[in-house]
């Protein structure tokens, strides 16, 4: 990973009385220095990648402290680390994106709620819900409840996560339960200050390490019968303890208000934006005192039942803001009600959405429903035009837009070596006819939209092969399956195969080996090239000899005997071996891996080494691709096999020609598809290939002049 957190490391090692500026996954991330944890592991996903990659690259720092930092190969292994909480006095923490993360961790995260811990344990989810969110839409709120763990959803102000960051772990060795800490997306991306602690070295630690192993308890083992008996302790003792915490350090927040007949229920991480909501009504200030009282849940899991009836009795009305399906929290608190004959009429989701992320809009129409019935001496008429407004504005707009634009799909960055592959996968179908593609999650995703369209499932990280499992046998045509190197080491490997081989499946698998896990911003994996190789590439394309063979490696001591490395820009070798796996007599598993660096990457680290080689006066060469305007015949093929932002559309400056020429813009990084697609599709041949030399030597100057004078010869003004 070329990209430098130095700045963010500085912030970590800030001691007692400092004040740390910055975003909100920064501040947990020195808390949990603050914390005394003893070791920090997680997987990364957004949004809480910068934990880790801060984490990784502050080893220097974090080894002072005796701390150990573990990059896991997946988020099970995260979860599994806990495990050294689970007999021994240490404090340990792990981060993931959620929902997926979660899913892949649940096998470890029952294990470990079950026999429960004594140490501190601590996950920080990345809760990828609503607006921005990249993964499937559900709540990690299902997985505290079914494994008993704690669920914090601080509300999003520095010093407050920070502060929770501290409970949890308290929280979390006061009832032997394992804390989640629950970040959504703006939370995790806020930005604030605090006063810092001074870092705190943990007892156990790297430097001094626990002597002797914790004697053999079975009632640590998540076996039975010592299960049943856990199964008990989490209802009759754990969750007890926890309530007892929560209620005496206040963790959940109560704000008395004026209007004392009715009240709120907020998560903690919507707190807000229902100040904010409240605001428009009259009813908060900016510093958020509020006349409605509240009772803000920094802990959502577990509720305690006494302080919600407190909360209720005398009531009217309460609304239950809370995001997304299915409402677990509402439904706890109807029960509590309802099992204590409370009158109250409790309100959330017959009056706020069912579904999706709730942010100030949604809040405010939920409000002005709740103050109509419940506390008509709040004027809503204002709050109401607002929001009649705002709908209006957005369906005009809506129609203006859609009308005037196009739709811009996200796309591969311009130069990336998947782009090649997937321009060689649409010349390959043009021979073998259309295939079923099992894709995954990764970088490659991005072919599921136009001007590809690949892609008929996606299952998960690494999933793709194993998902083929059931149509390639009851196919005609070969099924291919699509996953990157990360989704390959994260999963892959031994869910599809593992499984295709034990099998013996005839199945075609292409991984993309672009030598990070891209996209969770470009981390190194265990077959990321070594720097050395990276520098001795120099400003060449990575070729064979340079890159880490773990993969290839891996496949043949594994036993896949069809095995096939193609350079990704290689487009026509690339359509052929395509085609090869496509209709080869060999039945086994077929891998066909593609290799090109990650263009982002690989530009992060030549563009500083091209700036050094240009300030010290020294030969630099770029390429660039363009397209001779008098030669394009405006069918736009090119266009629709590559899909480059850079390569685009302008007016044709023929007045006899009506359509649009090809142009590649300012941007092309000269990866050179534009000349491969044109050679394997045979294009139109208004492609040609320029080199810019910058600090050229003295007969490369002598040439230009020769050959602009010849040119202005044959070409009089
Ligand atoms: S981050 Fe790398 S792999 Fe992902 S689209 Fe960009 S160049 Fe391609
Ligand atoms: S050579 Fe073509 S595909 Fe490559 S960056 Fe330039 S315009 Fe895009």
């Amino acid at each position: 990973m070329e990209v430098s957190f130095q700045e963010e490391i500085k912030s970590l090692a800030l001691g007692e009385g400092d004040v740390f500026h910055g975003e909100g996954i920064l501040a947990i991330t020195k808390a949990l220095l603050q914390s005394g944890v003893s070791y920090i592991g997680g997987y990364q996903g957004a949004p809480v990648s910068h934990l880790m990659d801060v984490m990784v690259q502050a080893r220097e720092l974090v080894g002072a402290l005796g701390v150990h930092v573990e990059a896991c190969s997946n988020e099970a292994s995260a979860a599994a680390m806990l495990g050294a909480s689970i007999h021994y006095p240490l404090r340990g923490a792990v981060t993931w994106k959620s929902i997926v993360g979660t899913n892949v961790a649940a096998d470890a995260l029952s294990n470990l709620a079950s026999p429960g811990v004594t140490g501190g344990a601590l996950i920080v989810v990345g809760e990828d819900y609503g607006e921005g969110a990249s993964v499937v839409q559900e709540r990690t709120h299902a997985f505290a409840m079914k494994s008993t763990m704690l669920l914090l959803d601080p509300r999003p102000d520095l010093a407050h996560m920070v502060d929770m960051v501290e409970h949890a772990f308290a929280l979390s060795e006061a009832s032997n339960m394992p804390a989640m800490m629950e970040l959504r997306i703006r939370a995790c991306h806020v930005r604030g200050s605090f006063v810092c602690k001074d870092n705190k070295k943990p007892l156990i630690s790297t430097q001094s390490p626990l002597q002797e192993p914790a004697s053999f308890d079975y009632g640590k083992l998540s076996h039975p019968p010592s299960t049943f008996h856990h199964e008990k302790l989490k209802i009759e003792e754990r969750i007890p303890a926890a309530q007892r915490y929560i209620v005496a350090h206040g963790l959940n927040a109560l704000h008395a208000g004026t209007h004392d007949e009715v009240g709120i229920i907020v998560q903690g991480g919507l707190y807000n934006a229902l100040i904010r909501s409240l605001q428009q009504f009259g009813l908060a200030d900016a510093f958020g005192h509020a006349d409605i009282p509240l009772m803000v849940l920094n802990v959502t899991f577990p509720l305690v039942p006494d302080q919600l009836a407190a909360f209720f009795l005398g009531k009217k009305a309460v609304l239950v803001i809370e995001e997304g399906a299915p409402e677990y929290i509402e439904q706890e608190i109807a029960a509590v009600l309802r099992r204590r004959d409370i009158p109250t009429a409790l309100h959330g989701k017959d009056l706020l959405p069912a579904t999706g992320e709730v942010n100030t809009e949604v809040i405010l129409g939920g409000l002005a429903k709740f103050f109509a019935r419940r506390l008509p001496a709040v004027d809503t008429t204002v709050v109401q035009t607002m929001l009649d407004a705002a709908v209006l504005r957005r369906t005009s707009s809506a129609a203006v837009l859609d009308a005037a634009l196009p739709l811009r799909p996200p796309g591969f960055c311009i130069g990336c070596p998947e782009r090649p592959v997937f321009a060689a996968l649409k010349l390959a179908q043009q021979e073998v006819g259309p295939l079923h593609i099992a894709a995954d999650i990764g970088c490659h995703s991005f072919a599921t939209f136009a001007p590809f369209s690949f892609g008929h499932s996606i299952l998960g990280y690494g999933m793709s092969l194993a998902s083929r499992a059931g149509v390639s046998p009851l196919m005609q045509r070969r099924v291919l399956s699509i996953m990157g190197d990360g989704g390959f080491w994260h999963n892959g490997l031994l869910t599809g195969v593992q499984s295709a081989l034990f099998n013996g499946d005839d199945a075609v698998l292409l991984i993309f080996k672009n030598g990070y896990t891209s996209a969770t911003g470009t981390q190194d994996i265990i077959s990321t090239p070594g720097k050395d190789s990276k520098e001795a590439i120099g400003d060449k394309l990575m070729s064979l000899t340079a890159t880490n063979l773990t993969i290839e490696n891996t496949l043949a001591g594994l036993g896949v005997q069809w095995i096939k490395t193609v350079h990704a820009y290689r487009v026509t070798k690339m359509r052929d071996v395509l085609r090869e796996a496509l209709t080869t007599e060999f039945s086994g598993l077929k891998v066909i891996i593609a290799e090109g660096e990650c263009q982002l990457e690989r530009q992060r680290r030549i563009r500083p080494w091209l700036a050094g080689l240009l300030a010290r006066g020294q030969r630099v060469v770029r390429v660039k691709y363009g397209i001779d305007e008098d030669v394009c015949n405006g069918d736009h093929a090119c266009i629709r096999l590559s899909g480059c932002p850079t390569l685009t559309l302008k007016d044709n400056p023929d007045p006899l020609k009506v359509d649009p020429v090809a142009t590649v813009i300012e941007g092309c990084v000269g990866c050179g598809l534009c000349g491969e697609n044109a050679h394997a599709a045979t294009l139109c041949p208004s492609f040609y290939r320029a080199e810019v030399i910058q600090n050229p030597h003295w007969h490369e100057r002598l040439l230009a002049t020769v050959r602009g004078a010849m040119l202005r010869l044959l070409q009089p003004a």
